[in-house]
């Protein structure tokens, strides 16, 4: 029987990419029924809420969700809506894989790292207080029950997908408490997985250990913010945003998204990248038990990758997204 998921269209480029994504799902007879919603900025001057009732009234009832990027207005009171899903569903774990293709143009030649980030609070929370006119505090927060789960997620995703290390990545040399706590559960945790190599690094140092030597990480677990900003390095190491995948995963629900954003300096030019999209819907695809047809579609993409000629412009070519998806959706069609 078909699995019923919902779909946010997003805006910017996220409806270009949706509804290339949604094709492709079809070429490969994915098992899949579709609920689909416009979301974000057009749909709030229409109807005056950025998310229709009856789109969250679908996640509700499918608990799966297909989502693109959603603009966040900067410096408004707006609290940006894919921080207001993780919470309210609490999508606590954040999982964002990040490998090399061997076909494409980028910098290093075996980076296979996973960012696992804590996705419900941090500097996330959104709290900030102004203590005069000239200050302004804002709040991190970092709690056991959060940062337990998070932490032991790591090891698990770890142990299922054959990973050797698990690398801590923190500031507690400078937030003892927070931070420090985070990190001392780390350890606690880590002696129940002696299989795996467990370690630790400042923030500051992983970065620069990603650019210099990523072939030494394997999975990173981290708070909220690092999270936010390790992945997306990340995803520079490997060629681009547009390739870099996601899931986020709680108890009950689970959203599967791009980690770029609506790419507004791209929207309408039918050149974005649909693939990291693709690769989320992929992850999906695993997670509910469909992993012949995830895969059928990766190889399908790698073709198109391998054969180099059809590549959209972040990736170094001058194809459209139109053209990059037909190349797919022939591979998928032979
Ligand atoms: P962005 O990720 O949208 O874009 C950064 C750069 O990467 C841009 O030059 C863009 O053209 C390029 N890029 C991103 N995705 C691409 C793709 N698929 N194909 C080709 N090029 C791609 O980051 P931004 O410009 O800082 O953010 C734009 C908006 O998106 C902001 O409002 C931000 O808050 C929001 N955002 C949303 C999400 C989400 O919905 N999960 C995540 C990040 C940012």
């Amino acid at each position: 029987m078909n699995q019923t998921i919902t779909v946010f269209r997003g805006d910017g480029i996220g409806p270009e990419i949706t509804d290339v994504v949604l094709d492709i799902l079809q070429t490969a007879k994915a098992p899949l029924e579709f609920e689909i919603f416009d979301v974000g900025a057009a749909v709030y001057e229409k109807t005056g809420a950025f998310i229709p009732e009856e789109g969250l009234k679908s996640f509700e009832k499918n608990r799966i969700l297909l989502k693109s990027p959603i603009t966040t207005p900067i410096g408004t009171g707006f609290k940006s809506l894919n921080v207001t899903l993780r919470q309210k569903y609490d999508l606590w774990a954040n999982i964002r894989p990040a490998k090399t293709n061997p076909a494409l143009p980028c910098r290093f030649e075996h980076v296979d790292v996973v960012t696992v980030r804590e996705n419900t609070e941090d500097l996330y929370i959104g709290e900030e207080i102004e203590v005069d006119a000239d200050t302004v505090h804002a709040i991190k927060r970092i709690t056991r029950k959060a940062s337990e789960r998070i932490l032991r997620k790591a090891f698990e995703f770890a142990r299922e997908n054959g990973r050797k290390k698990v690398t801590c990545v923190h500031k507690a040399n400078i937030l003892k408490k927070s931070d420090g706590m985070f990190l001392g559960l780390f350890n606690d945790i880590a002696k129940d997985y002696p299989e795996i190599e467990a370690d630790s690094m400042i923030v500051d140092a992983t970065c620069m250990n990603l650019v210099m030597h990523p072939e030494r990480f394997d999975v990173m677990v981290m708070p909220n913010l690092y999270g936010d900003i390790v992945s997306d390095l990340t995803s520079g190491l490997i060629g681009g945003l547009g390739l870099l995948p996601s899931c986020n995963r709680g108890e009950d629900f689970a959203m599967y998204e791009a980690v770029h954003g609506s790419a507004p300096d791209i929207a309408g030019k039918n050149i974005a990248n649909p693939t990291a999209l693709l690769l989320s819907a992929c992850m999906m695809l695993d997670d509910l038990g469909c992993k012949a047809c995830a895969q059928t579609i990766r190889n399908a993409l790698d073709q198109v990758f391998a054969q180099g000629e059809v590549l959209t412009p972040d990736l170094g070519g001058n194809a459209t997204t139109t053209e990059f998806v037909a190349a797919i959706k022939e591979n998928l069609n032979r």
